[in-house]
């Protein structure tokens, strides 16, 4: 069976059109396998769920959960009938959860308990408290109204509803009801709001409208010749841009089937692509790595994967050469992109490895890139300088924070990435540098303000500055310096200042490295200069 990519503009049209490949499976989690006649009809059962609780369009419905079915069916969902969806990192503590949850007035939350041994609901408790007392679920999350636990975890969390309960209370909703809601839908209603942190520390929500998420979607899979033939295992988390737009979104536009990867374990990924016949694989370059390191790789029949994009950063040289050597992939492409603007480029189908693995492609339909020098002149072809995007794929906005969409996007529509690059003759953009601050560590971004801000709130720490350092496995991982204070009588050690920062960040982002200072180098105004550390740390 093969499909064209659909042209809807919005979750609803896209929905409909797809319950037409009837018993063709959907997604396929584990023993769980949902065709896309189902998906319609269980998502439209999660939407009457939502509106039974009081949720409307225009609303904000988080997700907090691993890449499972469960997670498409309650995002789908609150989409079918004009909300926006907020997801929420697996990594997130309770208190970066709280933050996002309290400043998008989140009035749904739908999550996991128990995912990688933690207790989202009590960390969540913890930290809701601290930002106030209102609340008729968490104490501190004065919006939030209803908080459903998915299955496979206890749900007598105080004021929690099991999955199945608050799907149940949907059925009461009459059909018309629901009809009504979900035709006010319109390509322009925000489909999503995707927090960053930012270079300034403080997360700023990127919001998408339903024509643009479906609009990156659709080149993405335009981009992979993606079709119902294809398997796609999608192991990049669903809270991110890769793992939801290029990934369920895209399947979804082709008529894919989705494999859901809640935890990346090479295993467990070598004896999914042979039983299930994987054929489209895009990962961060770690996960390929891992794949390739494998002691009993030979032992698997890799032949169904035929597409990878080992994208959102720099890979190593000789990875895309392995990937189709030994791993067997037919097409190994790049793709350049950030969560303002998924799919900005994407290699050329039919690209060579050589070229493929140097450049990251032209641009994508729909989007205009300008490589400008600092005075945002144009500059020549070969040249490096900042990458600015315009089109129909970037963002609308930061959530209600007029200010930083000003400076992000200027009155003629273009947005600066912060992101350094070059254009080589045949129009495929190089990412060569980053202006902003910012590391990944194994495909999730560290900016080092945050964690500079968390360190800021030890009582001993007086001053702090955290670069990424080289490693083989997760590419980058970060170094923190420390200047302590020199009046402070209990100096703490590098695993105290570890346990500290582990209690207010996502373990991504803790420093993998203390190293303490009497000083740093410094500017004539005494700002630190991190280039130096950086070169120092490499
Ligand atoms: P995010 O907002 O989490 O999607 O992160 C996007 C950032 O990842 C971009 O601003 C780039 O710095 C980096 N990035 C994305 N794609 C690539 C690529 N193909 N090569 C190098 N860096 C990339």
């Amino acid at each position: 069976m093969s499909t064209t990519i659909s042209e809807a503009t919005t979750i609803p049209a896209l929905l409909a059109e797809m319950a037409e490949l009837g018993d063709h499976p959907a997604i396929v989690d584990g023993t769980t396998t949902v065709t896309y006649r189902d998906l319609e009809t269980r998502v439209r059962e999660v939407a009457a769920a939502y509106l039974s609780q009081g949720v409307v369009r225009g609303d904000r419905v988080a997700v907090w959960a691993p890449n499972r079915a469960e997670f498409i069916l309650a995002m789908l969902g609150a989409q079918l009938i004009g909300a926006s969806v907020v997801p929420l990192n697996t990594r997130y503590t309770g208190n970066e959860a709280a933050v996002i949850l309290s400043r998008s007035r989140a009035v749904a939350l739908v999550m996991a308990e128990g995912f990688l041994g933690r207790s989202y609901a009590s960390a969540l408790r913890d930290a809701a408290s601290s930002l106030g007392a209102a609340g008729a679920v968490y104490p501190g999350l004065e919006h939030l109204r209803v908080a459903v636990t998915l299955p496979g975890a206890d749900c007598a969390e105080a004021g929690h509803l099991c999955w199945e309960e608050f799907l149940a209370a949907g059925t009461a909703l009459s059909a018309a009801g629901l009809q009504d809601a979900i035709d006010q839908v319109t390509p322009h209603d925000v489909m999503d709001i995707l927090f960053t942190s930012g270079t300034t520390g403080i997360p700023k929500g990127v919001m998408s409208a339903h024509r643009q998420t479906l609009s990156v979607a659709r080149a993405w899979a335009l981009g992979a010749e993606l079709s119902a033939d294809d398997r796609y295992a999608i192991v990049n988390p669903f809270f991110h841009g890769f793992g939801y737009k290029a990934g369920v979104i895209t399947a979804l536009m082709a008529g894919t089937t989705i494999y859901p990867v809640a935890v990346f374990q090479p295993d467990q990924l070598l004896e999914l692509i042979q039983s299930a016949g994987i054929t489209v694989l895009p990962g961060v370059p770690t996960i390929f790595t891992s794949l390739l390191d494998h002691p009993r790789l030979s032992e698997y029949d890799l032949s169904s994967l035929r597409f990878a994009i080992a994208g959102a950063t720099a890979a190593p040289a000789t990875l895309f050469h392995d990937m189709v050597g030994i791993l067997g992939f037919r097409t190994v492409a790049q793709a350049y992109g950030l969560t303002e603007c998924v799919v900005a480029t994407l290699s050329r189908p039919g690209e060579t490895l050589e070229h493929a693995a140097q450049t990251t492609g032209p641009a994508v339909h729909g989007v205009e890139i300008r490589v400008v020098d600092e005075d945002g002149r144009d500059v020549e072809v070969g040249t490096d300088g900042e990458i600015l995007l315009r089109g129909d794929n970037v963002m609308l906005g930061y959530f209600e924070d007029e200010e930083s969409t000003n400076a992000a996007i200027d009155p003629q529509g273009w947005f600066r990435t912060g992101d350094v690059g070059r254009f080589d003759e045949h129009g495929c953009l190089k990412i060569t540098d980053r202006l902003k601050d910012m590391f990944i560590v194994g495909g999730f971004n560290v900016y080092p303000a945050e964690v500079e801000n968390v360190l800021r709130k030890h009582p001993a720490v007086n001053e702090s500055a955290v670069v990424g350092i080289d490693d083989d496995r997760m590419g980058t991982v970060g170094r923190a310096y420390v200047l302590l204070l020199h009046t402070a009588e209990d100096k703490p050690d590098a695993v105290e200042l570890d346990a500290f920062c582990r209690a207010h960040l996502a373990n991504f982002k803790v420093p993998r490295e203390f190293v303490f200072v009497e000083d740093f180098p410094r500017n004539a105004t005494g700002k630190i200069l991190k280039s130096d550390l950086r070169q120092v740390a490499h």
